[in-house]
C-alpha cells in the first residue's frame, strides 16, 4: 500500500457510502454531510491551498472525529488528483500521485493512553502520515503549534476535526484565522455540521480499524485522569436512564465496506493492560460500546 492506495480506498469507501440507498435516516443525513465537507475540501479550500505542495497540514490524535475526517480527506485528496490530470494526455496509470505521506501534526499534551497511542502509531502506517509528535507535556498548546509552525514553514493552514457541539465549537466557521494569542495560521475545519451519529455512522461503515476504548464505552478520548466510559452506556440496573439503549448501527456494521460476508464484529485495536486496569480500577462494571451513543449532548459525559 502506499498513501495513493489508501487515499483511493477511502475514495471507494466514501463513494460506496454515498451510493447507499433506502437506509436509515441517519445514513441519509450522514451523507449530506459527506457532501458539504467534499464540497468545502474541493471548491474551496484545495482551491486555495495545494494539499501537495506542503501547504496544508492534518492535526490528528487519534480521535474518532480526526479519523473520520481523515478518511474523508484522503478521499477528497484522491477525487482531487484524479481532477487534476483529467485533461493531461497521459492515462491514470502513467501519473504519479504527488505525495508518499502526508504532513500530520499531533501534540501530545495530557497523559495519554497507551491504547491511543498505540492506535496513533497503527494509524501513522496505516494512512501514511508525516506525523510530527510534540515532545510530551513540555507546552502549552499554541507554543506546541508554533513549534511545529517553525519546523514547516510551508504551513498555511491546518485541518481540524472539531464539530460545533464541541466546546466551543458552537460558533467556528469552516475557514478561520486562529486568534491572536496563537500562532498565526488559517484553521480549516470542515466537519463542524457532523453530529455524532453521522461520525459513527461512517466510521463504522468504513471498515477501518478503531481506537479499542470505544468499545469499552468510551465516546470522548482525553486524558488518563480525565476520561472514563460514558456514565450513559452503563449497563444493568438503572442503565435505561429513561431511555433504551441500542445500536443504531447494525446495518453499517453488519454491511461494512469490503466486508467479505456478514459480520457483526466492529475491527478494533487491542486495549493495553496497563489501560484496562485503570479503567477497572475505579468501576469495573460493563459499558456499551461507544457508538451505541448518538447525542451530542451526552458525548462528552465521560470526561472532566
Ligand atoms: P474524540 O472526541 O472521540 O476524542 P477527537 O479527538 O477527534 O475525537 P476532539 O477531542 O473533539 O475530537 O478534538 C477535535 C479535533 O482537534 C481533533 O479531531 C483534532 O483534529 C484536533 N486535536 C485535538 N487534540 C489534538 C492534539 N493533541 N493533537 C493534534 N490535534 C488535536
Amino acid at each position: 500500500m502506499s498513501l495513493e492506495g489508501v487515499a483511493e480506498h477511502c475514495y471507494n469507501i466514501t463513494q460506496s457510502y454515498l451510493d447507499l440507498a433506502n437506509q436509515t435516516s441517519i445514513v441519509d443525513e450522514t451523507k449530506e454531510a459527506i457532501k458539504l465537507t467534499r464540497d468545502y475540501l474541493l471548491k474551496d479550500i484545495f482551491k486555495r491551498w495545494d494539499p501537495f505542495s506542503g501547504q496544508i497540514s492534518f492535526s490528528y490524535n487519534g480521535g474518532k472525529d480526526c479519523q473520520v475526517l481523515l478518511i474523508v480527506y484522503l478521499s477528497c485528496l484522491w477525487e482531487f488528483f484524479k481532477e487534476s490530470i483529467r485533461i493531461s494526455q497521459f492515462s491514470l496509470k502513467f501519473q504519479k500521485f504527488p505525495l508518499e505521506y502526508l504532513p500530520t501534526v499531533y501534540i501530545d499534551q495530557a497523559e495519554t493512553f497507551q491504547t491511543l497511542e498505540d492506535f496513533i502509531e497503527l494509524t501513522k502506517n496505516r494512512y501514511f502520515l508525516s506525523l510530527y509528535e510534540s515532545p510530551r507535556n513540555q507546552t502549552s498548546m499554541p507554543q506546541a503549534f508554533r513549534n511545529y509552525l517553525d519546523l514547516n514553514e510551508n504551513t498555511e493552514a491546518i485541518v481540524i476535526g472539531i464539530r460545533h457541539t464541541d466546546p466551543y465549537g458552537e460558533k467556528l466557521k469552516c475557514i478561520e484565522r486562529t486568534d491572536s494569542n496563537w500562532p498565526d495560521f488559517i484553521r480549516l475545519q470542515p466537519l463542524l455540521h457532523w453530529k455524532l451519529a453521522n461520525v459513527w455512522s461512517l466510521l463504522l461503515y468504513s471498515g477501518e480499524e478503531l481506537c479499542g476504548l470505544y468499545e469499552y464505552g468510551f465516546t470522548s478520548i482525553g486524558g488518563v485522569n480525565t476520561t472514563r466510559p460514558n456514565p450513559f452506556l452503563k449497563k444493568g440496573p438503572g442503565e435505561d436512564n429513561g431511555e433504551a439503549i441500542t445500536n443504531h448501527f447494525s446495518w453499517e456494521i453488519s454491511n461494512a465496506y469490503g466486508k467479505a460476508q456478514e459480520d457483526s464484529s466492529v475491527p478494533v485495536t487491542r486495549v493495553s493492560d496497563a489501560d484496562l486496569d485503570i479503567i477497572q480500577k475505579t468501576d469495573d462494571s460493563a459499558y456499551y460500546p461507544g457508538w451505541f451513543l448518538i447525542e451530542d449532548s451526552k458525548e462528552r459525559a465521560g470526561r472532566s
